[in-house]
């Protein structure tokens, strides 16, 4: 059977995959093969079109972090970036759903954003290490232990650890956030929690004292120095990159440190011939399709939970309108301040 526009043709072990879904998904195919091999199009092609059907006719959009995967990140998504990017960028999309293929405390993020829509996360499940490693509970004693020093939290957090605190920041602007409130306040302390690295990292570059509190990220946890130097050795060429979630050690040794939007703007701007991105996996199977001329070396860790949500999940969620996020108002309210103190800061 010929199928449209160059499509791979029907295999026995996707049945699904017939002539009228490629010629329907045809221009996805078209502008996801640096992303997506022929080989691998026809077991996904069925679900990509179910999406697509399905968000036309609930009115939704997909937010697709980029740690998210391939065939989500490059077939289905509609926006895509970090958390704070995602839920920003959907208050401007003229949409009555979203769904958010990321973990639970990004849906919370648009949902607070967005309190009027219709936001979906397709396995409830999708946590984070570094989120669940704190509760709203644990900011009130540290506030109570450390009575008028500012609260920033990181944007990796629940809507109820958001509430409690004095602004939030992201990976990206954590640094300038905790001066800003730190001088607003009178006082040359801040409490920058859960993530006791991007904390250890802030504190390396700024004049003030800086309190944290023991979260990590599961993934980014893991590098070692020992690993980056290896990595040097073996591609001495490639530029090394590290998220700031990463050991102190392992930021000192790479060329860059930021955030994954920092990330994704080095590689843009700086075109390098090879690199090293040391953060989650399939951020650089991301980048490496948005940038073929550069070489990435995978020295990167899978996040678990960000795995979790896959197409079929998705093609789901959208059909069955599960599972919708909700949020207490006063809590949304109050988180959305926190956000919002951050917002007038950068
Ligand atoms: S990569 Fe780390 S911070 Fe991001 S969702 Fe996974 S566990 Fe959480």
């Amino acid at each position: 059977m010929m199928y449209p526009d160059g499509m791979p043709t029907a295999t026995q072990d996707a049945p699904d995959y017939t002539a009228e879904v490629a010629r329907r998904t045809a221009h996805v195919f078209k502008n996801a093969r640096n992303a997506i091999t022929e080989q691998e199009w026809p077991h996904l092609a069925a679900d990509i079109d179910s999406i697509l059907r399905l968000k036309a006719a609930r009115n939704a959009v997909v937010l697709a972090h980029n740690y998210q995967t391939r065939d989500i990140y490059h077939c289905i998504s509609d926006i895509t970036g970090d958390s704070l990017a995602l839920a920003r960028a959907a208050t401007e999309v003229e949409a009555d759903v979203i769904i958010v293929c990321g973990v639970h405390f990004m849906a919370e993020t648009a949902k607070i954003l967005n309190p009027e829509k219709t936001v979906l996360i397709p396995d409830p499940e999708a946590g984070c290490s570094l989120a669940e490693s704190i509760t709203a509970a644990d900011v009130r004693a540290l506030k109570a232990q450390h009575p008028g020093i500012p609260v920033v939290t990181y944007v990796n957090t629940s809507a109820a650890v958001k509430a409690e605190s004095d602004a939030c920041c992201t990976s990206a602007n954590a640094q300038k956030v905790v001066e800003a409130m730190s001088a607003s306040w009178g006082i040359d302390k801040a409490i920058l929690i859960p993530d006791e690295f991007l904390a250890k990292n802030v504190a390396a570059e700024t004049h003030v004292e800086i309190i944290t509190f023991p979260g990590r990220c599961e993934v980014h946890e893991r590098f070692t120095l020992d690993q980056v130097r290896r990595v040097r050795q073996a591609h001495p060429i490639a530029a090394i990159i590290a998220h700031p979630e990463c050991p102190p050690e392992v930021v000192s040794e790479a060329d860059f440190s930021g955030s994954t939007q920092g990330m994704a703007d080095y590689i843009k701007t700086k075109k390098p011939e090879e690199a090293v991105l040391i953060t989650e996996c399939s951020m650089s199977s991301n980048l490496a399709a948005e940038y073929p001329d550069t070489n990435f070396v995978r020295s990167c860790h899978l996040c678990p939970h960000m795995q979790k949500i896959t197409l079929e999940k998705v093609s789901n969620s959208l059909l069955t309108m599960g599972h919708e996020v909700t949020i207490d108002p006063d809590i949304a309210d109050r988180a959305r301040a926190s956000i919002q103190a951050m917002l007038d800061i950068v």
